[in-house]
């Protein structure tokens, strides 16, 4: 029988600010049960006292860059409250630039955040899954990852590689009654712009989000969308975007 949203344990990547804090509001306040990761302890803590404590919310400081540490988030979850039953992939980092600039650092790090980081959650939480024949993963991909903007070659191509990536676990994981969600947002108003460390870059980026932006609780309703579906369904990609967005 399908599970109603407030009876889910949920992990979530990318739980400290933006996208992931207002996802976990969103599901909390639903009765979800959440589990927040970040590499800002103090603020995922300060959110899961927030939404109600142990019984409701906990936090794991987890740098999603390193297996072991992911690893240590999902079984934490499990031993916790006993599965997960959604796995929301979120963690993500944008440092637009030129490709001439040659910010070779900036790419590494988003490497290995926006893909190695996705590939490991699938990889600490597939086999807990499989052994529960049913789980949910999320993963966040963008407008960007379906198209490319100057300045935003290796983000672009992070989060073209996320739909790559889930399209390949969605066809892989039907024998588990595993579902898969594809997020893709647009313009949303959070501090994915303040790593942006080329300044004509981050002056641009920040005009055009002051201009378009929307609340990340767009994003948080697109993720109970998906996730509130009977078990036989599974939205495949959800891409949305401000309605001034081109
Ligand atoms: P924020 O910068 O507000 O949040 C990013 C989150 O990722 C933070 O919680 C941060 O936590 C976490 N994070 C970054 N690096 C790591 C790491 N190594 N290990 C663990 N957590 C990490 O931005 P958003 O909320 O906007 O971003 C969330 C996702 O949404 C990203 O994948 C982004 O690419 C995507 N997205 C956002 C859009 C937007 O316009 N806002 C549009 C399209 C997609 P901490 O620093 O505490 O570790």
């Amino acid at each position: 029988m399908s599970k109603k949203n407030e009876e889910k344990v949920v992990v979530i990547t990318g739980a400290s600010s933006g996208l992931g804090a207002a996802t976990a509001r969103h599901l909390a306040a639903n009765g979800a049960i959440v589990v927040l990761a970040a590499r800002r302890a103090d603020r995922i803590q300060a959110l899961a006292e927030e939404l109600g404590g142990d019984e409701k919310a906990i936090a794991v400081e987890t740098d999603v860059t390193d297996l072991q540490q992911v690893q240590r988030l999902v079984d934490t979850a499990v031993e916790r409250y006993g599965r997960v039953d959604v796995m929301i992939n979120n963690a993500g980092l944008m440092q637009q630039s030129p490709l001439e600039a040659c910010k070779v650092d900036e790419w590494d790090n988003m490497i290995d955040v926006n893909i190695k980081g996705v590939l490991y959650g699938i990889a600490a939480v597939l086999p807990q899954m499989k052994k529960q024949k049913s789980g949910h993963i999320i993963n966040v991909s963008s407008v960007a990852g379906h198209k490319v903007t100057p300045s935003g070659s290796v983000y672009c191509a992070t989060k073209h590689a996320v739909r790559a990536i889930s399209e390949g676990l969605r066809s892989e994981v039907k024998p588990y009654n595993m579902r898969t969600t594809i997020i893709s947002p647009g313009a949303v108003d959070t501090e994915l712009p303040s790593h942006i460390t080329h300044e004509q870059s981050h002056a641009g980026i920040n005009e055009y989000y002051q201009q378009v932006a929307i609340a990340p609780e767009s994003f948080a309703r697109a993720v109970a969308f998906a996730m509130e579906q009977p078990e036989d369904v599974d939205i495949n990609e959800i891409l949305f975007r401000p309605t001034k967005q081109e």
